[in-house]
């Protein structure tokens, strides 16, 4: 099979307007007569059911949430990005086009990543107009504030709450087409198998995760938005529940999976403190717009502050090295999440790492504290020489743009991050991987779409700041609804899809006999002791820094673990009734195939770019170095039996409107 990304011709900026202008829409009247499941209702499934359900299309939805508005989408903190220019800083469609596609690290589709940036801006209006309380400055319009990859400010938020609040918007507007019937929430249910008749995506099998319950349902096409896959690597930024099921079960049926291995590792988490760990904590990328980065200059000083001899405060300006604002000058603390994140990385590694594992940095907001702290005392006509005066109202400035955030940051750690500088560490926060998808936003199987973070998105091999919030409202606001309608047209007389056809009763057996085959398993040990084992491979061979000899030790080392997991796995319990063991068999089942795939991605990508770093290439100063000759694809993976036996497909990547030089933020 070909791939056809089908990307509309004529000018980048065109492009996606022409292509409205000319697709098939199917009327008012007939929407009535079709209906569409939509799988997730974070911020891309919760805005497509809400926008499709709105133009009249009959939506199912579905999460294994109690509730839409729990969907993972709501921990996101910093904020949203779009092209409004409102700070007349020089930004524009154009820029926040090159932005994303430089870093990215030139491995995104350029018409797809146009098409967001040109769509920004209308997300911002459409979620003031649905009420979001986004932050606004003293004369009442809208604020922005910088993240990584870019030099002007373009992100819109709510403090540290911004997906909560997106997510509030998306549900209230889905909340109406519930009430009025158009939307047919499932909650606590859970996809586990696509339907598939004559070639087309027509219904998915769930189960009932309260009753247990095995149900059919069925519909003209099927969108999967049910977010990233982050938790192969066990411990994750992610929410606990997020996993990859449906979007690897589509795969089984024939939706390809594209690059696996860009993963993001997000450079400002709260370090792992121990085994006993099954969740990381976020501290937002928005904290580096205040926050200064830094580790001791000297190992000895590094040394004693591990033994706790020396508290960072103890040092003063010249004993620290701000290794960011060194090594970056032009970016500083806001270069993008891989460069930060090896940035720091190296400096562990060669020994000036702080916290007792070594494994962490200062992020300081002792500077930030003092300039808002001296601006305010001016505006009062207060007097800024006064020290106390000035660390009081410029920790009021601090406390006001990320007080949640530390407020967390307090809670987990037990230190005042307003008087002590945080420590942070890499953790895993994000894949850029996931179902291919053409321009359409549809997957190799007809009729079934992939939006959000599920898909392979737009970002390239690493996405910066802000970006994913803006581009799952993209795909579930302004594009899926219009491309879908293409799609759907000349199904305006097909009439109900049947659940009893041989295609449902088939998937629902299959269904069956997976979860009967762990509930009579005799194993000894529980799901998540061979969850832990897969991270922990992940991490060391699959991680921030890859080789081909780790790669190729974790393929067969994650191939020997999915054996034993099925000879051994103990899961309690019956298949008929709530039973969390078994949902965590279920997805970690699906982990443990799709880790290996996503090493053997890693393996077969001979270049280093974005979150994938590949330790044989690396320039002299350690910068990853791409391969634009031999890479510059999309890697989409066909599924034949078994992830070893995986078959690649390779999208060119066509560079037309920037041009491919290597990345750098000096
Ligand atoms: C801590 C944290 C902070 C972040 N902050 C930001 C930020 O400030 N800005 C930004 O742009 N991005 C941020 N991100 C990234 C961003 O939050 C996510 O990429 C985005 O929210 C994903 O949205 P989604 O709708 O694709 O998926 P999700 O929000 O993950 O929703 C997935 C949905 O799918 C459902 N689902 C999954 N599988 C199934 C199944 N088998 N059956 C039924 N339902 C299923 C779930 O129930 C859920 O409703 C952050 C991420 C993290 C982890």
């Amino acid at each position: 099979m070909s791939l056809d990304s089908k990307i509309p011709n004529g000018p980048i900026s065109d492009k996606w307007t022409n292509y409205k202008d000319h697709i098939n829409l199917v009327n008012p009247a007939n929407k009535r007569n079709i209906d569409i499941i939509v799988v997730g209702t974070g911020l891309a499934g919760g805005s497509a059911a809400a926008t499709l359900a709105e133009l009249g299309y009959n939506v199912k939805a579905f999460c294994f949430q109690d509730s839409p508005r729990r969907a993972h989408s709501i921990a996101a903190q910093g904020g949203i990005n779009a092209a409004k220019n409102y700070q007349g800083d020089g930004d524009s469609t154009f820029r926040l086009f090159y932005d994303t596609v430089k870093g990215g690290d030139y491995r995104a589709r350029e018409a797809n990543v146009h098409r967001l940036a040109e769509v920004s801006a209308n997300i911002i209006d459409q979620c003031v107009a649905q009420g979001v309380p986004l932050a606004r400055e003293y004369g009442g319009l809208l604020d922005n504030r910088s993240f990584g990859g870019t030099l002007v400010s373009r992100t819109f938020y709510a403090k540290g709450q911004t997906g909560q609040q997106l997510l509030l918007g998306a549900y209230s507007a889905m909340n109406r087409q519930i009430g009025r019937g158009k939307i047919k929430m499932h909650n606590r249910h859970e996809m586990l198998d696509l339907v598939i008749v004559n070639g087309k995506a027509r219904g998915i099998i769930a189960r009932n995760l309260v009753t247990g319950e095995i149900e059919r349902h069925s519909a003209h096409a099927v969108v999967i938005a049910s977010g990233g896959y982050g938790n192969v690597f066990f411990l994750s930024t992610n929410a606990m529940g997020s996993n990859a099921t449906a979007a690897w079960k589509i795969h089984k049926k024939g939706a390809f999976f594209a690059n696996p291995c860009y993963t993001q590792i997000h450079p400002t988490c709260i370090p792992v403190s121990g085994d006993h760990q099954s969740k990381l904590t976020l501290m937002s990328e928005s904290l580096r717009n205040d926050g200064r980065i830094w580790v001791p200059k000297s190992l000895e000083d590094a040394k004693a502050i591990r033994e706790g001899k020396k508290k960072p405060t103890d040092l003063s300006e010249e004993e620290r090295d701000y290794y960011l604002e060194r090594r970056y000058p032009s970016f500083g603390n806001l270069v993008p999440r891989d460069v930060a994140s090896r940035a720091a990385k190296e400096r562990c590694d060669a020994g000036y790492g702080v916290n007792k594992t070594g494994e962490a940095v200062y992020l300081d907001f002792a500077a930030a504290i003092q300039r808002y702290g001296k601006e305010q005392a001016y505006i009062k006509g207060l007097d800024a020489d006064d020290k106390k005066l000035v660390i009081k109202l410029g920790t009021d400035v601090v406390a006001n743009k990320y007080g949640n955030l530390f407020q967390m940051y307090e809670k987990i750690v037990d230190e005042n991050p307003y008087v002590t500088p945080m420590m942070i560490y890499p953790a895993v926060h994000y894949t850029m991987g996931g179902t291919w998808v053409d321009y359409n936003l549809m997957t190799t199987i007809p009729g079934c779409f992939s939006i959000g973070e599920s898909n392979f998105s737009d970002h390239g091999a690493n996405r910066l700041g802000a970006s994913a919030l803006m581009q799952g409202l993209a795909d579930g606001y302004f594009v899926l609804p219009y491309t879908i309608g293409d799609y759907l047209a000349p199904d305006i007389k097909t009439g109900k899809i049947s659940t009893d056809l041989p295609e449902f009763v088939e998937a629902e057996n299959n269904v069956r006999e997976q979860l009967n085959k762990f509930i009579n398993n005799n194993g000894k040990h529980s799901v998540d002791h061979f969850h832990k084992k897969l991270g922990k491979i992940m991490w060391d061979k699959v991680g921030m820094a890859r080789n081909a000899e780790g790669l190729n030790e974790a393929i067969h080392e994650i191939a020997e673990l999915r054996e034993e997991f099925y000879r051994d796995v103990k899961v309690p319990g019956s298949i008929d009734s709530f039973n969390q063991e078994l949902e965590k068999a279920m997805r970690v089942a699906d982990f443990l195939e799709l880790g290996e795939l996503f090493a053997k991605d890693a393996l077969h990508r001979n270049e280093s770019c974005g979150g994938h770093f590949r330790e044989e290439y690396q320039t002299e100063e350690g910068e990853a170095m791409r391969d634009d000759e031999n890479f510059a694809y999309v890697a989409a993976w066909e599924y034949k039996g078994k992830p070893s036996e995986a078959v690649l497909h390779k999208e060119p990547l066509v560079y037309e409107n920037i041009k491919l030089v290597q990345r750098s933020y000096k």
